[in-house]
């Protein structure tokens, strides 16, 4: 049974892997995902390259989502299998995921007409891109409203509460232009920025603990740049700045962190923000399920959809089978045995196949 599970998942996996869907290009992607969804007897709709299938039930409804793009390949990337492991770019961030979101589509031990959750699948593009792209932000006002959600990004199967929320600043100085030959005709716009540069480099992570977990805010230089002749003194220097913001913060509060740090020596402009996502894991259904199986809960160190969950009043984690330290690696891969570790609890958590206490409508198996 376990055997053919794994072998199912793997193929699943695999299958999924041979179409490319860099973002900006899941068309392919999700018409596969729309068929195999509708073979398993979702109802499916397709809304520009984002997919949403529907299994009726008449118990909580409970979405699970899962990003159909991913980043570009890596030069000569292998794709395949090699014992427990399946290879190919996507497959741990999130092909994997996809998998077995579509598997747990067919009910597995649930009978036909009795299904236990209202079950809502949301297959999105263009989540590796900017924030402002993301497929999510279109379908989630198409949803009905969700008791539960997990977003089956890679965590190992280990439950990621919360995410950070992040902004990226450009930090501009403005210096005078000259002839390099003479610099003390002018004023360099890189060395007025030594002083905010410092500050930044001097910035350690800080702890903030938010429903018992450990967040770290962090905030980096991330890139600089000048626009001029290398025989020019330059008037203007351009720092991006991303800032990393801990669950029950803003981002309007970490960008006026930001401008305290800079201190009026530069001209700050935001120009993208991600909310931080909310830690739920006291939701009733996800608390008992964590306790029954004693898994690990985590904070989420990154920004994932959680967040655009969260804000929208839903209850969410994260939990996948792909391995985070795997996500966009050049030889990126995922463990067969943590494909079929996911499954098996994400179908008990959807279906009560084992003893589930409090859940009303659950199916002993
Ligand atoms: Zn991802």
């Amino acid at each position: 049974m376990t055997t053919d599970l794994a072998e199912r998942l793997a193929a699943l996996t695999l299958e999924l892997l041979a179409v490319p869907s860099v973002t900006g290009a899941e068309d392919a992607i999700a018409g596969r995902v729309l068929a195999r969804a509708a073979e398993r007897g979702c109802e499916v709709r397709r809304h520009g390259n984002s997919v949403v299938a529907h299994r009726f039930g008449t118990g909580p409804a409970i979405g699970l989502f899962g990003h159909l793009d991913t980043v570009s390949p890596a030069d000569d990337q292998p794709v395949g299998r090699r014992g427990d492991r399946i290879l190919g770019c996507g497959a741990s961030d999130m092909k994997a995921g996809l998998a077995v979101m579509l598997d747990l589509a067919d009910g597995g031990p649930v009978a036909a007409g009795s299904w236990p959750v209202d079950l809502w699948m949301v297959f999105y593009d263009r989540e590796e891109g900017p924030y402002e792209n993301n497929g999510l932000r279109a379908i989630l006002p198409l949803l009905p409203r969700l008791d539960l959600a997990v977003a089956l990004e890679p965590t190992g199967n280990i439950v990621q509460a919360g995410c950070m929320g992040g902004l990226h600043a450009q930090v501009s100085f403005r210096g005078q232009r000259a002839h390099s030959a003479r610099p003390w005709q002018g004023r360099n716009a890189i060395y007025g920025a030594l002083g905010v540069l410092k500050r930044l480099a001097e910035c350690s992570p800080r702890e903030v603990r938010f429903a018992g977990l450990p967040f770290y805010e962090v905030m980096s230089a991330t890139m600089a740049a000048t626009a001029n002749s290398r025989n020019v003194i330059p008037d203007s220097f351009v720092v991006n700045v991303n800032v990393r913001f801990a669950p029950g913060r803003t981002a309007a509060e970490a960008a006026s962190e930001l401008e305290a740090l800079v201190a009026g020596e530069a001209e700050v402009t935001i120009v993208d923000t991600a909310p931080a996502g909310a830690v739920s894991v006291d939701q009733p259904l996800l608390a008992g399920w964590i306790h029954r199986h004693g898994l690990e809960v985590e904070p989420k160190q990154a920004w994932t959809d959680v967040a655009q969950l969260t804000a929208a009043g839903i209850p969410a984690v994260n939990f996948g089978p792909g391995d985070p330290a795997q996500a966009h690696q050049a030889g990126e891969g995922v463990a067969v045995s943590a494909l079929v570790r996911c499954h098996e609890l994400l179908s008990d958590l959807l279906f009560g196949t084992s003893s589930s206490p409090g859940r009303e409508g659950s199916v002993q198996g």
